[in-house]
Formats: structure tokens, sequence, C-alpha cells
């Protein structure tokens, strides 16, 4: 299997060159910033990006989520590299078996993860308008129910026809637990409580949102992943939606991405090659043939409103 792997990585690549693609992106440097109320008294315009400021604690929170979310892809990278992934439980659920996906195409994905940096603080956007190297975290305002959007220079949304700008922007929501969470200290225990986990932590919502930013995947032209439908026709954004999306279009989508990473660190009995189930978890515990999985699973969490930011095209 390895070695269907890599020749279809060459077949891919040959394809791409033969294109006329831009080379990967590894190789550029990519400068980070969160956004910051201006400091000269002036009030940012309502409704504009530079409006959209993070507080102390916000920049606190998206700063250890940066480093959270890197670990949640190292430990996924860990989790994918053992011998049999492919057979267990968390891999068909998330990625559908070994017919539907390779661990090394999905490891790959969480590298890009690891393309995140050290954000520095601004208080306007203006000077990084079309900066093709630059990449801003903002915080949106106010009570909506937005969840959290990434935008690409010159890559249409749904709401923004015409990007100048690469942005992850945070909505209240995806802000709403503060806190550094990291592998281990009681995630099994919270995640056991569907009304605790309401709202994921901001990592989760990063390894997400990383699926869709240009400016951190390998070749974005190919690379770049918009959110899949799930079974009931709306974006498949919680866990019963991901276990029961069509097989081939899980690995497309990047809600998987943040619920393996997750996983992968609170519950890695999922990934086991020798605790197999096969059908879909759903929200309910049930009796399992594994009793640490009974012991540790997550209720669906809630997210209808998770982002917008599906391509046009
Ligand atoms: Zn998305």
């Amino acid at each position: 299997m390895h070695f269907f792997s890599v020749t279809a990585t060459v077949i891919i690549s040959t394809a791409i060159a033969a294109r006329g693609s831009p080379l990967p992106l590894q190789a550029r440097a990519v400068n980070f910033h969160i956004l910051t109320p201006p400091t000269d008294g002036t009030t940012p315009t309502p409704g504009t990006t530079d409006a959209e400021v993070c507080s102390p604690d916000q920049v606190s929170a998206i700063q250890a989520a940066i480093v959270d979310a890197m670990n949640m892809a190292n430990v996924a990278i860990q989790v994918l590299g053992v011998a049999g992934v492919e057979k267990s439980n968390g891999f068909f659920w998330l990625f559908g078996g070994a017919a539907a996906a390779t661990p090394d195409e999905i490891s790959r994905r969480f590298g890009f993860v690891n393309n995140l940096g050290t954000p520095d603080l601004i208080t306007s956007t203006a000077s990084f308008v079309k900066s093709p190297t630059d990449l801003i975290f903002t915080c949106v305002p106010g009570s909506t129910k937005f969840y959290a959007q990434t935008v690409n220079l010159n890559r249409p949304t749904k709401s923004n026809t015409n990007p100048t700008l690469n942005l992850i922007r945070f909505g209240p929501n995806s802000l709403a637990q503060l806190g550094s969470q990291r592998a281990g200290t009681s995630r099994k225990d919270s995640l056991s409580v569907p009304a605790a986990c309401r709202y994921p932590p901001i990592a989760f919502t990063l390894v997400h949102e990383v699926q869709h930013a240009d400016l951190l995947l390998e070749n974005p032209p190919v690379d770049h992943l918009a959110d899949q439908l799930g079974p009931n026709g709306k974006a498949a954004y919680g866990f019963t939606q991901l276990q029961l999306m069509d097989q081939s279009l899980k690995k497309l989508n990047p809600q998987n991405y943040a619920y393996f990473g997750l996983l992968a660190q609170s519950n890695p009995e999922f990934f086991a090659p020798d605790c197999f189930i096969g059908g879909p978890l759903g929200s309910r515990r049930r009796a399992l043939s594994c009793p640490a999985i009974a012991n540790g699973i997550p209720g669906d969490v809630d997210l209808d409103d998770f982002e917008d930011d599906d391509d046009l095209a």
C-alpha cells in the first residue's frame, strides 16, 4: 500500500508541473499577525476588517491555540504513523477506512498545520493589503453566531468577492473557550458531556481553518479544501454528520481533520488497529466491544454555524 501512495504522489506532481502551477509554497516565509485596537486613540470604522480587533485575552488565546494546534497536529501525525491505523474505528469514522484514504495523505494535511508560526501584534491591516506573504488573525465583534472563516487573497467567498487580505477570522463562539487545551488533563471527561463541549477548543477550529488557508498549503490550487455537505444537505460539521457523510468526501472535509486531531489527543483508543467496530458511532453512548471507547465517547457538537467560507466557484 505504501508503494501505491508513493506512485500516486509522483503522478499528481507530474500533472501539476504540466499545468504550470506555481511551485510549492513551503519555501516561502509567511508572516503571522493578530489585529489589536489602535493605540493612537482612533476608532476603526465599524464593519471593516480593521474593526475586528482582538482583546488581550483573545490575543493570548490565539497565541496559545497556535501552539496547541501544532501539538494536536503532531499527535495526529504520530497516531497516523502507527502500522494498521487505517483499520481502526477512528480512521474509518473520519476518513472512510483504507478503501477511501491512506494514512500518508491524511498525515500530509496535518503537516500544513505545522506551517503556522508565531504572530506579532498589529493595529491596522492597511500595510498588508495584497501581500502574498502575510496572514492576519482577527476577532469578529458582537454576539453573532458566525463561527470562523478563512479568507484568501484573490479567492472569492460568498461574503467577499474581491479579497485583498489573507485572514483567519474568529467569531465570538469560536473564541468561547479562551483557555489553552492540550492533550491529557481530563479531556475525556469533558468530552463525554455534550453540554460542556458546546464549543470546541480554538486549536480545533484552527486545524480546520488551516485546510482552507492557501498560504499554509503546499500547492493551493490542488490542496485548498472547501467544506463538504453531509447526508442532510448541510455542511458536515458535527461528529455524527462526519461519520455518515459519503466516504469519498471525508478526506476533503476540513472538519474531519479537526475531529481527528481532537480525538487523537483525547481518545487515542479510537485509533487502535485492533479495535474495529465499523458502523457509525453517532452521538449516543453504546455498549461497544472496546470498553475504553464506551467511556470516552464525545457527544455530537452542534456546529451548524461553524463558518461560511465555501467557494463561489
Ligand atoms: Zn470550513
